[in-house]
Protein backbone atom coordinates (compact mmCIF):
# COMPACT_ATOMS: atom_id res chain seq x y z
CA UNK A 1 0.00 0.00 0.00
CA UNK A 2 1.26 3.44 -0.86
CA UNK A 3 1.61 6.27 1.95
CA UNK A 4 -1.58 7.61 0.52
CA UNK A 5 -3.70 4.03 0.06
CA UNK A 6 -5.46 3.54 -2.52
CA UNK A 7 -6.14 7.39 -3.71
CA UNK A 8 -5.15 8.49 -6.61
CA UNK A 9 -2.46 11.66 -6.42
CA UNK A 10 -3.92 14.18 -8.87
CA UNK A 11 -2.24 17.51 -9.35
CA UNK A 12 -3.00 20.59 -10.88
CA UNK A 13 -1.10 23.15 -12.62
CA UNK A 14 -2.62 26.81 -12.90
CA UNK A 15 -1.38 29.58 -14.86
CA UNK A 16 -2.38 31.37 -17.81
CA UNK A 17 0.44 29.28 -20.25
CA UNK A 18 0.54 32.14 -23.05
CA UNK A 19 2.10 30.20 -23.71
CA UNK A 20 2.82 26.71 -22.44
CA UNK A 21 6.48 26.44 -22.78
CA UNK A 22 9.53 23.76 -20.98
CA UNK A 23 9.80 24.96 -18.43
CA UNK A 24 6.14 24.35 -17.99
CA UNK A 25 6.82 21.01 -19.34
CA UNK A 26 9.71 20.42 -17.26
CA UNK A 27 7.85 20.71 -14.19
CA UNK A 28 5.56 18.19 -14.77
CA UNK A 29 7.66 15.61 -16.08
CA UNK A 30 9.91 16.10 -13.12
CA UNK A 31 6.66 16.01 -10.51
CA UNK A 32 5.60 13.00 -12.26
CA UNK A 33 8.67 11.03 -11.43
CA UNK A 34 9.44 12.80 -8.12
CA UNK A 35 6.10 12.34 -6.54
CA UNK A 36 4.80 9.45 -7.97
CA UNK A 37 1.76 11.42 -9.17
CA UNK A 38 -1.19 9.71 -11.31
CA UNK A 39 -2.14 12.56 -13.29
CA UNK A 40 -0.86 16.04 -14.31
CA UNK A 41 -3.53 18.57 -15.65
CA UNK A 42 -2.30 21.81 -17.25
CA UNK A 43 -5.39 24.49 -16.31
CA UNK A 44 -5.11 27.28 -18.55
CA UNK A 45 -6.77 30.36 -16.90
CA UNK A 46 -9.89 32.29 -18.64
CA UNK A 47 -8.04 35.37 -17.51
CA UNK A 48 -6.04 35.63 -14.12
CA UNK A 49 -7.68 37.78 -11.15
CA UNK A 50 -4.08 38.60 -10.27
CA UNK A 51 -3.24 40.03 -14.01
CA UNK A 52 -6.40 42.42 -14.44
CA UNK A 53 -4.35 44.87 -17.17
CA UNK A 54 -3.32 42.03 -19.68
CA UNK A 55 -5.79 40.57 -21.65
CA UNK A 56 -4.26 37.15 -22.67
CA UNK A 57 -4.64 35.32 -26.43
CA UNK A 58 -7.61 33.53 -26.61
CA UNK A 59 -8.32 30.41 -24.81
CA UNK A 60 -8.92 28.33 -27.71
CA UNK A 61 -5.27 28.92 -28.61
CA UNK A 62 -3.83 28.36 -25.31
CA UNK A 63 -5.68 24.95 -24.61
CA UNK A 64 -4.72 23.93 -28.16
CA UNK A 65 -1.09 24.35 -27.40
CA UNK A 66 -1.49 22.52 -24.61
CA UNK A 67 -2.90 20.10 -25.92
CA UNK A 68 -0.35 19.59 -28.53
CA UNK A 69 2.76 19.57 -26.44
CA UNK A 70 1.19 16.74 -23.96
CA UNK A 71 -0.11 14.86 -26.24
CA UNK A 72 2.75 12.45 -26.22
CA UNK A 73 2.92 12.10 -22.32
CA UNK A 74 -0.01 9.66 -21.24
CA UNK A 75 -0.45 10.58 -17.35
CA UNK A 76 -0.37 14.80 -18.80
CA UNK A 77 -3.62 16.32 -20.48
CA UNK A 78 -5.17 19.91 -21.06
CA UNK A 79 -7.86 20.77 -18.64
CA UNK A 80 -11.09 22.87 -19.86
CA UNK A 81 -11.76 23.24 -16.33
CA UNK A 82 -11.19 27.46 -15.95
CA UNK A 83 -11.78 28.21 -19.70
CA UNK A 84 -15.40 26.58 -19.53
CA UNK A 85 -16.16 29.11 -16.73
CA UNK A 86 -15.51 31.44 -19.18
CA UNK A 87 -14.77 34.31 -17.03
CA UNK A 88 -11.61 34.99 -14.20
CA UNK A 89 -11.74 32.88 -11.19
CA UNK A 90 -10.03 32.57 -7.81
CA UNK A 91 -7.86 29.69 -6.96
CA UNK A 92 -9.67 28.93 -4.06
CA UNK A 93 -13.18 28.16 -5.66
CA UNK A 94 -11.62 26.25 -8.45
CA UNK A 95 -9.97 23.96 -5.52
CA UNK A 96 -12.67 23.61 -3.90
CA UNK A 97 -14.44 22.37 -7.07
CA UNK A 98 -11.93 20.30 -7.35
CA UNK A 99 -12.01 18.64 -4.31
CA UNK A 100 -15.96 17.77 -4.69
CA UNK A 101 -14.85 16.51 -8.13
CA UNK A 102 -12.66 14.20 -7.00
CA UNK A 103 -13.43 13.34 -2.96
CA UNK A 104 -12.08 9.80 -2.82
CA UNK A 105 -8.76 11.28 -4.57
CA UNK A 106 -5.48 13.57 -3.54
CA UNK A 107 -5.80 17.20 -5.20
CA UNK A 108 -2.27 18.84 -5.42
CA UNK A 109 -1.84 22.28 -7.03
CA UNK A 110 1.54 23.44 -8.23
CA UNK A 111 2.63 26.44 -8.39
CA UNK A 112 5.92 28.26 -9.44
CA UNK A 113 8.36 30.37 -6.67
CA UNK A 114 7.03 33.60 -7.47
CA UNK A 115 3.21 32.51 -7.27
CA UNK A 116 4.41 31.57 -3.84
CA UNK A 117 5.99 34.74 -3.06
CA UNK A 118 2.58 36.77 -4.14
CA UNK A 119 0.43 34.63 -2.36
CA UNK A 120 -0.79 36.85 0.04
CA UNK A 121 -2.34 38.64 -2.71
CA UNK A 122 -4.45 36.03 -3.68
CA UNK A 123 -8.32 35.98 -2.40
CA UNK A 124 -8.50 33.85 0.97
CA UNK A 125 -4.85 32.98 0.30
CA UNK A 126 -4.44 31.31 3.70
CA UNK A 127 -7.15 28.63 3.05
CA UNK A 128 -6.05 28.37 -0.84
CA UNK A 129 -2.82 27.03 1.27
CA UNK A 130 -4.63 24.32 4.12
CA UNK A 131 -7.93 23.29 1.82
CA UNK A 132 -5.44 20.68 -0.46
CA UNK A 133 -1.71 19.70 -1.15
CA UNK A 134 0.73 21.78 -2.51
CA UNK A 135 4.23 21.43 -4.82
CA UNK A 136 6.16 24.94 -4.86
CA UNK A 137 8.62 24.21 -7.66
CA UNK A 138 11.56 26.93 -7.32
CA UNK A 139 12.51 28.87 -9.97
CA UNK A 140 15.49 30.74 -11.41
CA UNK A 141 15.81 34.19 -10.09
CA UNK A 142 13.49 34.03 -7.37
CA UNK A 143 14.65 33.36 -3.74
CA UNK A 144 12.23 31.00 -1.89
CA UNK A 145 11.77 32.35 1.54
CA UNK A 146 8.95 31.36 4.45
CA UNK A 147 8.61 34.54 6.49
CA UNK A 148 5.26 35.81 4.44
CA UNK A 149 2.88 32.96 5.91
CA UNK A 150 1.15 32.09 8.93
CA UNK A 151 2.02 29.54 11.59
CA UNK A 152 -0.45 27.46 10.59
CA UNK A 153 0.63 27.29 6.97
CA UNK A 154 4.19 26.65 8.55
CA UNK A 155 2.94 23.78 10.49
CA UNK A 156 2.40 22.41 6.28
CA UNK A 157 5.76 22.97 5.26
CA UNK A 158 7.51 19.76 4.04
CA UNK A 159 10.89 21.47 2.69
CA UNK A 160 12.31 18.72 0.32
CA UNK A 161 15.13 20.86 -1.66
CA UNK A 162 17.92 18.86 -2.86
CA UNK A 163 15.36 15.83 -2.74
CA UNK A 164 16.51 14.08 -6.31
CA UNK A 165 14.88 10.22 -6.27
CA UNK A 166 11.77 10.18 -4.90
CA UNK A 167 9.12 12.57 -2.45
CA UNK A 168 5.92 10.84 -0.58
CA UNK A 169 3.17 12.27 -0.15
CA UNK A 170 1.93 12.06 3.49
CA UNK A 171 -0.91 11.00 4.75
CA UNK A 172 -2.39 14.87 6.15
CA UNK A 173 -2.49 17.67 3.22
CA UNK A 174 1.12 19.66 2.99
CA UNK A 175 3.12 21.91 1.16
CA UNK A 176 5.97 20.35 -0.51
CA UNK A 177 8.94 22.43 -1.68
CA UNK A 178 11.22 20.95 -4.65
CA UNK A 179 14.22 22.77 -6.34
CA UNK A 180 14.69 19.49 -8.75
CA UNK A 181 13.37 21.77 -11.80
CA UNK A 182 15.88 24.29 -12.99
CA UNK A 183 14.71 25.83 -16.50
CA UNK A 184 15.11 29.67 -16.90
CA UNK A 185 12.13 30.72 -19.18
CA UNK A 186 9.16 32.38 -19.35
CA UNK A 187 6.12 32.98 -21.05
CA UNK A 188 6.41 36.90 -21.41
CA UNK A 189 10.11 36.50 -22.61
CA UNK A 190 8.83 33.88 -25.68
CA UNK A 191 6.46 36.93 -26.53
CA UNK A 192 8.75 39.67 -26.43
CA UNK A 193 11.34 38.00 -28.08
CA UNK A 194 8.54 37.19 -31.60
CA UNK A 195 7.18 40.73 -31.00
CA UNK A 196 10.74 41.92 -30.84
CA UNK A 197 12.53 40.10 -34.79
CA UNK A 198 8.55 39.34 -35.74
CA UNK A 199 10.19 35.14 -35.37
CA UNK A 200 10.68 33.03 -32.54
CA UNK A 201 14.21 32.55 -32.11
CA UNK A 202 14.09 30.96 -28.36
CA UNK A 203 13.66 27.78 -29.90
CA UNK A 204 15.06 25.17 -27.26
CA UNK A 205 12.04 27.22 -25.25
CA UNK A 206 9.11 25.93 -26.81
CA UNK A 207 8.17 22.33 -27.92
CA UNK A 208 8.61 22.19 -32.09
CA UNK A 209 4.64 21.70 -32.08
CA UNK A 210 4.32 24.54 -29.97
CA UNK A 211 6.53 26.79 -32.27
CA UNK A 212 4.77 25.68 -35.88
CA UNK A 213 1.58 26.66 -34.03
CA UNK A 214 2.51 30.16 -33.02
CA UNK A 215 4.15 30.27 -36.74
CA UNK A 216 0.91 28.86 -38.55
CA UNK A 217 -1.63 31.05 -36.61
CA UNK A 218 0.71 34.16 -36.22
CA UNK A 219 0.31 34.78 -32.33
CA UNK A 220 1.87 37.04 -30.70
CA UNK A 221 3.29 39.66 -33.83
P1 LIG B 1 4.27 35.12 -17.86
O1 LIG B 1 5.71 35.45 -18.24
O2 LIG B 1 3.28 35.44 -18.95
O3 LIG B 1 3.88 35.68 -16.51
P2 LIG B 1 5.01 32.45 -16.98
O4 LIG B 1 6.14 31.94 -17.81
O5 LIG B 1 5.33 32.92 -15.59
O6 LIG B 1 4.17 33.54 -17.77
P3 LIG B 1 2.48 31.30 -16.26
O7 LIG B 1 1.54 30.63 -17.19
O8 LIG B 1 2.11 32.63 -15.74
O9 LIG B 1 3.93 31.31 -16.94
O10 LIG B 1 2.87 30.34 -15.06
C1 LIG B 1 2.08 29.35 -14.52
C2 LIG B 1 2.83 28.81 -13.32
O11 LIG B 1 4.10 28.30 -13.75
C3 LIG B 1 3.15 29.84 -12.22
O12 LIG B 1 2.90 29.25 -10.96
C4 LIG B 1 4.64 30.11 -12.41
O13 LIG B 1 5.24 30.41 -11.17
C5 LIG B 1 5.14 28.77 -12.94
N1 LIG B 1 6.31 28.87 -13.82
C6 LIG B 1 6.35 29.37 -15.07
N2 LIG B 1 7.58 29.26 -15.60
C7 LIG B 1 8.35 28.67 -14.66
C8 LIG B 1 9.74 28.28 -14.61
N3 LIG B 1 10.56 28.50 -15.63
N4 LIG B 1 10.17 27.66 -13.47
C9 LIG B 1 9.34 27.45 -12.43
N5 LIG B 1 8.03 27.80 -12.41
C10 LIG B 1 7.54 28.41 -13.51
Amino acid sequence: MTPTGSHRKLAFFGGTFDPVHCGHLSIAKTLVELFGLDLFFFVPAFHAPHKPNTKPTSGYHRFAMLSLATADEERMSASTLELDHAKSRYSFDTLSELKAMYPDDRVIFVMGADSWMDIRTWHRWEEVLLLTDHIVVSRPGYAISFDHVTDAVKGRIVDARGETNSIPIRQTPHIYFTDAVHFDVSATEIRDDIRDDDVLDRTDDVPDVVAKYIEKYELYR
